[in-house]
Formats: C-alpha cells, structure tokens, sequence
C-alpha cells in the first residue's frame, strides 16, 4: 500500500493528514497556533510558528499512522490564502510577520488605486478585485514599511512567498522557492492568461521580481522535504490553495462541477474548464491547479456569514447549547412560518456587495417561536449560496448539475435538504469531508503515481448522502422572492 502526506495549513490550526491510496485516513494531527491583533484590522502570524507547528504535526501524524518518513510516496501542501511572507534569502529569516488574508491595512492604498480608475484592467489581468485580502498590497506594505526591506529587495536579498511558499522553503532547507498557480493567481500579481507573473502588476504595487518565487505546476515536483525532523526526504509532489484544493478533493474534474464549504463562512468554487471565465456579477476569476499540463479555472464565490450564523444563535440569542442543536430546534416547526433572516453582521458579499447592510430579522407576528428564528437562520445561509449559485450560472452559462458540499455545516440534514430544494439540483455529501487535505494528496499522489489518473480518483471518490429536491418550483420561486425583499430591506442601512 502506498502512502501519501497532506499537510494543510490553515488560518487557526495547523493539520497534518496521512492518507492511503485508496483514499482512506490512517491519522490526523493538529496545532493550533497564536493570532496577533497589533491594531484594529490587522491580523498577523508568527512565521516561525506556522513552521513550527507544521513540522510537528506532521511527524506526530506519521508517529500515530506507524510510518517511518520513507514509506512515504509524496507530500501534499494546501494552506490558508493571500497570507503574504518576506524573509531573507540567505539567512532564511522572516523581515516582518506574516501578514494575515484578514487583514485590512491595505484598504486606503486600494482605495487609492480605484480611484485612479485601474479596477478594470485589473480584474482583466489577475482575475480578481482591488482588495487588501490579496497579497499584493501586504507585500508592497512590508516593503514600504520594514526598515531597509526595499533596498534589499531590490538588491535581489529577500524572497516573498505565500504559506505554501514557506513551508516548501522550509521543508528544502531554502533550496527551492516556489508556489503553484492556483496560489500564484490570490496575490494580484499573477496574469491568469499568459500564466505568469504580471509586469504591469508589478509595476503597479512596486513590486521587484526578484522577490517572486518559481510557479510549479500543482501537480509535480517541487523538490525533496529533507528537514533533519523527517529522517528521509520525502517528494514534495502537490501543492494547492485551501479552496482549490478542496475543490479538487471533492473530484470536481469537469467544467460546471461545484463544490461548496460550509464553515464560518460559505466558499463555493465552479469548475469553469482551461479557459477562465470574466465575472460580470463580482465573483472571482482564479487558477483551480495547473495539472496533467493543464491550467483549468474556476470562478468563486463567498458568503460572510455562513455556519456563523449557528454561531451567533448559540453565544448571542443562547437559544441553543451546540451548533449541531440547530438541526432540533428548527425541526420543531414545520416551516419558516414567513420569518427571514438576512445575516448580513458584516455587510453582504456577492454577488450583492454591500458593505453598508446589516443584519435583520423580518416578518415577525406574534405567532413566531424560536423555532422559527433557527429556521430562519440556517434557511439564510442556503438562500446566500443560492443567490451565489445564480451569479455563478449566469457568468459562466453553465447550468449547476449538483451541489458537492463540505465544512462543519453540510453536516446539517435539515440545511442540505433546503438546499437542494432551493437549487433545484440534488445535494452530495461525499465520505470523507476532509476535502481540502484529500484534494492535497490527490495532487501529490498523481504526480508521484500513486493515482494512475484522475479516473481512478473518480471512482474512490465516495458519496455518503445525496440529497435530492422536493419542492415545487412554484414554492421555491415564492420563497426566493419573499428573501430578496428581506435583503433589499437590509441593505445599505448604515451610512
Ligand atoms: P471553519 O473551518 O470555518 O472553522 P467548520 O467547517 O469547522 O468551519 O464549521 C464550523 C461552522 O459550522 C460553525 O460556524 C458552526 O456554527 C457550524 N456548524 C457546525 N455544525 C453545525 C450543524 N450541525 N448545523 C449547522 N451549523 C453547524
């Protein structure tokens, strides 16, 4: 039997996975690690302890699998995105922590840059917006603001990389400095089109190539983890952003196939084909991986609010003990009973885009139950996937075939049921819901042929429950447009 090493390095915890080639998990390793708040929306980690913390993990991983390093056949690495590094190239050492995607210090600067008019031929060349969560604006911030940190940049002494970047850094001993595209395509310095970095871009952000790292294809070798703690260098063979990676985990090969996870947040990603697909509906356009010599594509999307607002029922309205209660407490009704829930705490994401809406609770009488209030809320986060979906389909004019879901929330029946109600389209639920680590692994193993291709995948890849729509469209129509009222009355209320 072969095995495969997924390392998945995520914003709060870092997790190492060991998979067999069949796709089943032997072990799970996790860490959490420490989150700095210097200021209000800043976010930053301690470079040193994102390494750390790996490393560990991923020994205590192979530890309680019973495997030595050298049965094992490649490593995979997914990890947070848009987390910007800058270190020394000869020293290895970090000039400024890592600036974390959450981050908001960027936001004038942006700002700045919108209203010099250059959002369109920005969005044409990367595929994405004007927006501090790419890495871009974090990057020229460290170069701007770190003592002395342009000078050597500019004398060729310092390396950017995001968190794969890192890692990869860090697992070669500084030999190899490398992302993948699919990374490469969140930094606003990557041209989706000609696949490679943008002059035009770097140019714009003050950015000096020599910091840039080599893009590898996702799927191949990027060199041999040779750190002392690992006993016997493993291939490093598959590298992907968390999002695409988890996409590529729930075996969404073929243009149209979408994948949505359901966390804190919603983040749904369409398989849109080799040829990336401009968003007229504010989504973005980004590299799924770059594999087999093929670059595929995918346009995505986010809700703010997603498994939050489970969240928010517990520690703020403490209507339940535990987020899986939801599921009881919404069932003791048979159905909203006209009550909406628009979660908007943080604004709106897309396709709406309203940074000024706030959350709201309408079409209360006197008839309504906390039951219906849970229902309401879990309803709120099918009915933001499905405006999601919506936008999706008419950027790209493919028709959602199915719905694959994964994150804490898919583990929610009554919530996949109104989903696919809503869609229209049947739910799946795969076996393994470690998706983003599987997705990891998948793109090593092919790469070091574990997987003879992306068939055999396919036929691993497992349902545990498909959810199947019920209701009449008729119904659904009713219910999508009593939603976009609540939405509309939720929108632009702060000034
Ligand atoms: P993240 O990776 O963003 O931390 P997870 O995938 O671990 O998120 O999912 C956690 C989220 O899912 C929480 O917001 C929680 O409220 C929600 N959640 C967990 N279980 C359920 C459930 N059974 N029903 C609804 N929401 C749930």
């Amino acid at each position: 039997m072969a095995y495969l090493l997924s390392l998945d390095q995520g914003t709060t915890s870092s997790r190492a996975i060991v998979f067999d080639g069949a796709g089943a998990i032997l072990s799970v390793a996790q860490k959490e690690f420490e989150q700095i708040f210097p200021q209000a929306g800043w976010v930053e980690h301690s470079p040193a302890e994102i390494w750390s913390t790996q490393i560990s993990v991923a020994v205590e991983a192979l530890a309680a699998a019973g495997l030595a390093p050298s049965q094992i056949s490649g490593i995979g690495i997914t990890n947070q995105r848009e987390t910007t590094l800058v270190w020394n190239r000869l020293t290895g050492k970090p000039v400024y922590n890592a600036i974390v995607w959450q981050d908001r210090r960027t936001a004038a600067f942006c700002d700045q840059l919108r209203a010099e008019g250059v959002e369109g031929d920005v969005q044409d060349r990367t595929g994405l917006r004007l927006d501090p969560y790419f890495s871009g604006t974090k990057l020229r911030w460290i170069l701007e603001n770190v003592e002395g940190a342009r000078a050597q940049a500019e004398r060729g002494e310092l390396a950017f990389g995001t968190v794969d970047t890192w890692l990869i850094w860090n697992l070669t001993g500084g030999a190899i400095h490398a992302t993948d595209p699919s990374n490469a395509s969140r930094t606003l310095l990557y041209n989706i089109h000609s696949n490679d970095w943008d002059a035009e871009m770097l140019r714009l952000l003050g950015v000096p190539r020599s910091v840039l790292p080599s893009v590898l294809p996702s799927s191949g070798l990027f060199g041999e983890a040779s750190h002392s703690m690992l006993a016997a260098p493993i291939p490093i063979a598959g590298v992907a952003g968390d999002q695409q990676a988890a996409l590529f985990g729930q075996a969404c090969f073929a243009p149209g196939l979408t994948k949505n996870t359901y966390g804190t947040g919603c983040f749904m990603l369409m398989q849109t084909g080799s040829k990336p697909v401009a968003s007229t509906n504010r989504l973005l356009t980004t590299v799924a991986w770059k594999a087999g010599g093929v670059t595929e594509y995918a346009l995505e999307g986010s809700v703010f609010i997603g498994g939050a607002v489970v969240q928010w029922l517990r520690d703020g309205l403490k209507l339940i003990r535990t987020a899986p209660e939801v599921e009881q407490l919404a069932a003791t009704v048979a159905d909203n009973g006209g009550v909406y829930l628009v979660p908007a705490f943080a604004g709106l994401g897309a396709p709406h885009w309203d940074p000024y809406a706030r959350g709201a609770i309408l079409g209360l009488t006197r008839g309504a139950s906390a039951g219906h209030v849970a229902r309401a809320a879990l309803e709120s986060i099918a009915y933001q996937v499905t405006d999601l979906v919506s936008a999706m389909e008419a950027d790209s004019g493919i028709h959602l075939a199915e719905l694959r879901v994964d994150g804490g929330a898919a583990g929610n029946n009554l919530l996949m049921q109104f989903q696919a109600d809503l869609l229209g389209v049947p739910v799946v639920r795969p076996g393994i819901t470690e998706t983003t680590a599987l997705g990891a692994a998948y793109l090593a193993g092919l790469a070091v042929g574990v997987f003879s291709g992306r068939d055999q995948i396919q036929k691993q890849w497992r349902e545990d429950r498909r959810f199947d729509p019920s209701m009449p469209r008729e119904k659904v129509a009713e219910l999508r447009a009593k939603w976009s009222k609540a939405v509309a009355r939720a929108q632009s209320w702060e000034e």
